[in-house]
C-alpha cells in the first residue's frame, strides 16, 4: 500500500549540513543549524543532562526488564514480614538462616510468619570480627534451597560486614547450594556514606540473574522513623513470574493491613524521582555516616589517651550505626548505675546517639567499668 509514495525532497536547514559534510575544505564553516556548540565548535553535553542520565542508568536491568516484583510495606519491619508469610506460603522450604547474632526482631518476624529459624555462625567474639569460615561452613551445610537472611550492610548489631571478596565466596556458595536469598537492607548509606557502594552486595547477586529478596527500610538512611516506609522488592528470573509474585504480594497484604499509608512514601519516592532531591539526599547521608565515623575516632582516641585496658580497635574497624563493644552485661549493668548511660545489654552503642560532647563521659564509663 505504500509502494507510490514518492521521495520527499531534502530539507532545507538539515540539507545545508550535508552539503557542509561534502565540503573537503579546511575553513569550511557551518551556520545553518541552530544548535548549540562551544568554542571548540563541539556539541555540549550539559552536566545536569549527565547527572540526570546517571541517575537514569541506576534503574537496574532487572528493573528494566520487569522481573522484580515490588510492594511498598510498612518500613523494613513490615517489609520482612510481608516477605516471610508471602514465603511461608509460596516457597517450599521453610528454614531460614539468620546470622548469629542478629537484629532481635528477626526471629520473632519469621516464626510469628511459620518459618522456621536457625542460625549461622557470623560473629567472632575474640577477633571482634567477622567468622567468615563458620558462616561457610553452617551456610555449606544448609538444606538445599534453604532461606539465608543477610544484612545488606552495616550488620546490627556487631557492626562487622564482609569484604566484597567475602560476599562474593558467599554469592557463589549460595547459588551453587540453590540457597535463597533474603536480603535486610536497613542501613543503606550508613556502612561507607554512599547508598551505590553499601548497595554492592545486593547488586552482585541481582546481577548474577538469580531470585533474591530484598526488605528496604528509609527509616534511618531517610530519618523518617515514624513514618514507616519502606518496600519489599523479590527478584524473579522472569517478567511474567514476576507479576504473579506481585498479584500474591497483594493477597498476603490486604488482610494484614490492607494498605501502606501515603505520606511518608510520596515524600521518600519524591526524593527517588527528582535528581536535585536524590544529590542533596546524598550530601545529607553522607554527612550523618561522617559524623557517626567521626564519633568512633573520637571514642577510640578518648579511650587511648586513659589508657583504658585491652584493644578497642574494633570501635574504628566496625561499621554502621553501632559498636559491638565486647562490654559484658555486667559491665553495662555498672555503667547505667553509675554513669546513667543506657545501651542493649549485649554491650551494643549506638555511636548515632554520641556526639563530642557526650565522647569523654562515655569513654569514663567505659575506662571504670573495665578497671573496676
Ligand atoms: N532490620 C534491621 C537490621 C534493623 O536494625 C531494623 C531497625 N532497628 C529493622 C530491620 C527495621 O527497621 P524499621 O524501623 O524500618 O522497621
Amino acid at each position: 500500500v505504500f509502494a507510490a509514495i514518492a521521495q520527499a525532497p531534502e530539507d532545507p536547514i538539515l540539507g545545508v549540513t550535508v552539503a557542509y559534510n561534502k565540503d573537503p575544505s579546511p575553513i569550511k564553516l557551518n551556520l545553518g543549524v541552530g544548535a548549540y556548540r562551544t568554542e571548540e565548535g563541539k556539541p555540549l553535553v550539559l552536566n545536569v543532562v549527565r547527572k540526570a542520565e546517571q541517575f537514569l542508568v541506576n534503574d537496574h536491568a532487572a528493573i528494566e526488564e520487569n522481573r522484580v516484583a515490588t510492594a511498598q510495606c510498612l518500613s523494613g519491619t513490615g517489609s520482612l514480614r510481608v516477605g516471610a508469610e508471602f514465603l511461608a506460603k509460596h516457597y517450599h522450604q521453610h528454614t531460614i538462616y539468620i546470622p548469629l547474632p542478629s537484629w532481635g526482631n528477626h526471629l520473632k518476624v519469621f516464626t510469628m510468619a511459620g518459618l522456621s529459624v536457625k542460625t549461622y555462625r557470623y560473629y567472632d567474639p575474640t577477633t571482634r570480627g567477622l567468622n567468615f569460615q563458620g558462616l561457610l561452613e553452617d551456610l555449606g551445610a544448609a538444606p538445599a534451597g534453604a532461606m539465608v537472611l543477610l544484612h545488606a550492610c552495616a550488620h546490627n548489631p556487631t557492626g562487622v560486614d564482609p569484604t566484597l571478596e567475602q560476599w562474593e565466596q558467599i554469592r557463589q556458595l549460595i547459588r551453587s547450594k540453590g540457597l535463597l536469598p533474603f536480603f535486610d537492607s536497613a542501613y543503606q548509606g550508613f556502612a561507607s556514606g554512599s547508598l551505590d557502594a553499601d548497595a554492592q552486595p545486593v547488586r552482585m547477586f541481582v546481577a548474577d540473574g538469580g531470585e533474591c529478596l530484598v526488605a528496604q527500610s528509609y527509616a534511618k538512611n531517610m530519618g523518617l522513623y515514624g513514618e514507616r516506609v519502606g518496600a519489599l522488592s523479590i527478584v524473579c528470573k522472569a517478567a511474567d513470574v514476576a507479576s504473579r509474585v506481585e498479584s500474591q504480594l497483594k493477597l498476603v497484604i490486604r488482610p494484614m493491613y490492607s494498605n501502606p499509608p501515603i505520606h511518608g512514601a510520596s515524600i521518600a519516592a519524591t526524593i527517588l524521582k527528582n535528581s536535585d532531591m536524590y544529590d542533596e539526599w546524598k550530601i545529607e547521608l553522607k554527612a550523618m555516616a561522617d559524623r557517626i565515623i567521626s564519633m568512633r575516632k573520637q571514642l577510640f582516641d578518648a579511650l587511648s589517651a586513659r589508657g583504658t585496658p585491652g584493644d578497642w580497635s574494633h570501635i574504628i574497624k566496625q561499621i554502621g550505626m553501632f559498636t559491638f563493644t565486647g562490654l559484658n552485661s555486667d559491665q553495662v549493668a555498672f555503667m547505667t548505675k553509675e554513669y546513667h548511660i543506657y545501651m542493649t545489654s549485649d554491650g551494643r552503642i549506638s555511636m548515632a546517639g554520641l556526639s563530642s560532647k557526650t565522647v569523654p563521659h562515655l569513654a569514663d564509663a567505659i575506662h571504670a567499668a573495665v578497671t573496676r
